[in-house]
């Protein structure tokens, strides 16, 4: 199973990614996990990538695609991934389907988490990373164990996280008509809490 998640920053993608990618027994390919890596261990491209994660923007495709080569190039995603966060414009989306053709393969699923705007600022603010696990919380909506050490994601600030939002609808929305033309997007409400959303991707695979 070849699956792409798509949904606005805050929608709750990552975490559904992970929950997925456990169930079905597929690696989650999270394209912002792997730039947040490359930074910690100060890599070349962590470095490049630092600046414009910062500020909200979108790092370059070239970049993000030679990530995502190395990555579905591993023998762990031979049998499916999820993408989560990737791609992110028209661009990388060619890209991507270049890519996968040289082996014969295509995305199969487009599920497209569903969140109005006005839910997902008040839902990043409150996310917090446990720093010793990476598990992600939310005060309000997913509540961390008590004594748990949180961080703030740089990028979770609010204004970053309305610069985030411009990226998304500017240049990533387009890609739910490219892949509802292509028939294979299902839309799937990413409200209510993290168990409701889970059940409804699960019966969208269906
Ligand atoms: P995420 O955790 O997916 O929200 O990604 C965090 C940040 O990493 C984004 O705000 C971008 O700056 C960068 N990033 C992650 N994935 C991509 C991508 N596919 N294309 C461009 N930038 C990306």
């Amino acid at each position: 199973m070849k699956l792409l998640l798509l949904g606005p920053p805050g929608s709750g993608k990552g975490t559904q990614a992970k929950r997925l990618a456990e169930v079905l027994g597929i690696p989650q390919v999270s394209t912002g996990d792997i730039l947040r890596e490359a930074r910690r261990a100060g890599t070349d491209v962590g470095k490049r990538a630092a600046a414009i994660m910062d500020s909200g923007g979108l790092v370059g495709d070239d970049i993000v695609n030679d990530l995502v080569r190395e990555r579905l190039g591993r023998d762990d995603a031979k049998k499916g991934f999820i993408l989560d966060g990737y791609p992110r414009t028209v661009g990388q989306a060619e890209w991507l389907d270049g890519y996968l053709a040289e082996s014969g393969r295509k995305l199969d699923v487009t599920l497209v988490l569903d969140v109005p705007d006005d839910h997902i600022v008040d839902r990043i603010v409150g996310r917090r990373t446990d720093r010793a696990t990476g598990q992600i919380y939310h005060l309000k909506y997913n509540p961390p164990p008590a004594g748990a050490d949180l961080v703030l994601r740089d990028d979770d600030r609010e204004e970053v996280v309305r610069a985030r939002l411009e990226a998304y609808q500017r240049d990533t929305a387009p890609l739910i008509d490219l892949y509802t033309r292509r028939g294979i997007v299902r839309k799937v409400s990413g409200i209510g809490s993290m168990d409701e959303v889970m059940a409804r991707l699960k019966e969208a695979l269906t």
